[in-house]
């Protein structure tokens, strides 16, 4: 097989290093072209990986990081750039396969511009399919390109789908470990701290992910995540509470039967199926010992302790651009949350606050979604949101 060309936005993160691990395991510079690696301010570390790696490119979003940037490269033949237009300039270069994995909608733009050159485009940045799914698989589909899941539950059900029509799948249940607050009290859930919200009882993530997990907004975002990659209908998709993550996802089929993807929680897994697809081949992830485990457990996700999955229904029954308007408002929520502006459970409030202020005329349900639709959308949303901020701070 020829060496594939690779390329990774959010390279310094969490799923970029371990996509860089992969990598490195499966040959790294002797197996791979690495064509170009992104991060934003870690730029030490985005200069350490791209040395190892021997990429062309490393490329800061943020423009004042650029001279730290050069001096980490100095002596390298790797090339730095910096700011959004290198960032499009990156998704520009030819790659076969893409690693999407910036936090947060500024994975968007890249990535979009990446599958219009048809390239296999792996996708962590959920907030891509939130915000812009239609026209991010439309994209995909006008350019022959293909879009990988990585995000775990989405990787677990399209493995569970292999071999399967989708017109036989009667529910898709995704698993929720619960987050740092499950077994709270709710009434102690207002008074919850950013360094308490910021640590997950099973996986090891980036900070935001992990405070979206406590609150559900990780789970919401992954509902409409379901919704748009696989078309399926929002009455069909559900969340169940499983505290021990060792189940991603079940796909329920027309005949009752069941398919379930376990394995650890470890994103290893699911960004190598994607790495390798459609071969498998073997990962450094750990092997369960289901005597050892002896049991798995359930419970409802209940809406009250996590009102953000009340709110993905209303999203994925609205449509259009209430994707976007939902995560640039929880974006906003959570930053406000994280710089103690606002409570815990006030997030949620901010957000709702939002889509009702945006939901009063029909431009979030009737104007045609294009990435500059979306990208206004996102920034009403997110002065919308400074508004409901500040007058609950
Ligand atoms: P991290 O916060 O760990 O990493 C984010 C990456 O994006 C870093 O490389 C960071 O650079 C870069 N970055 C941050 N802000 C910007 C910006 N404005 N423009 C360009 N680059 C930026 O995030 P995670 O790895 O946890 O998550 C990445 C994506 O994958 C998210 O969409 C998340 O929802 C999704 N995901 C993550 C999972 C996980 O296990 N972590 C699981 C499933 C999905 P730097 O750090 O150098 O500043
Ligand atoms: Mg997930």
């Amino acid at each position: 097989m020829a060496r594939r060309r690779i390329t990774i936005f959010g390279a310094t993160g969490s799923i970029g290093e371990n996509t860089v691990d992969l990598l490195t395991r499966q040959g790294g510079a002797d197996a791979y072209d690495v064509v170009a690696l992104s991060g934003g301010r870690n730029v030490a570390r985005l200069a350490e990986q791209a040395r190892a790696l021997k990429a062309d490119l490393a490329v800061t979003a943020y423009p004042e990081c650029y001279d730290d940037l050069k001096a980490a490269l100095a002596g390298s033949s790797v090339e730095a750039a910096a700011g959004t237009d290198a960032l499009a300039e990156a998704a520009d270069r030819p790659a076969d396969w893409i690693m999407s994995a910036i936090v947060g909608a500024a994975g968007l733009p890249p990535g979009m511009r990446a599958l219009k050159h048809g390239t296999t485009l792996a996708l962590a940045n959920k907030e891509s399919l939130v915000t812009a799914g239609p026209l991010l698989l439309a994209t995909a589909k006008a350019h022959g390109a293909r879009i990988l899941p990585v995000d775990s539950e989405h990787s677990a059900i399209f493995q569970a789908l292999v071999g399967e029509e989708i017109d036989a799948v009667e529910r898709i249940i995704i698993t929720a470990s619960g987050g740092a607050f499950r077994d709270w009290p709710l009434d102690a859930l207002a008074n919850a701290t950013p360094e308490q919200a910021s640590s997950h009882p099973n996986w090891d993530m980036g900070q935001r992910i992990t405070v979206d997990s406590a609150s559900m907004f990780n789970k919401a975002l992954e509902l409409i995540e379901t919704k748009e990659y696989f078309g399926v209908d929002p009455a069909r998709i559900e969340a169940v509470v499983h505290p021990e993550s060792l189940i991603h996802a079940l796909v329920g089929f027309r005949d009752g039967a069941i398919m379930a993807h376990v394995g650890p929680p470890d994103m290893r897994h699911a960004i190598g199926y994607a790495l390798n697809w459609p071969d498998r081949r073997d990962l450094p992830v750990a092997r369960l010992d289901l005597a050892q485990i002896g049991q798995l457990n359930f419970r409802p996700a209940c809406e009250k302790r996590w009102p953000a999955l009340r709110l993905a229904r209303e999203v994925m029954q609205a449509g259009g651009l209430t994707g976007a308007a939902f995560n640039a408002a929880k974006e906003a929520a959570l930053d406000a949350f994280l710089a103690r502006r606002i409570g815990f459970t006030q997030m949620a409030e901010v957000v709702e606050d939002v889509l009702g202020r945006l939901s009063r005329d029909s431009t979030l349900t009737k104007s045609p979604l294009s990435l500059e639709k979306v990208l206004e959308v996102d920034h009403l949303a997110r002065e919308a949101a400074a508004e409901a901020v500040s007058a609950l701070a």
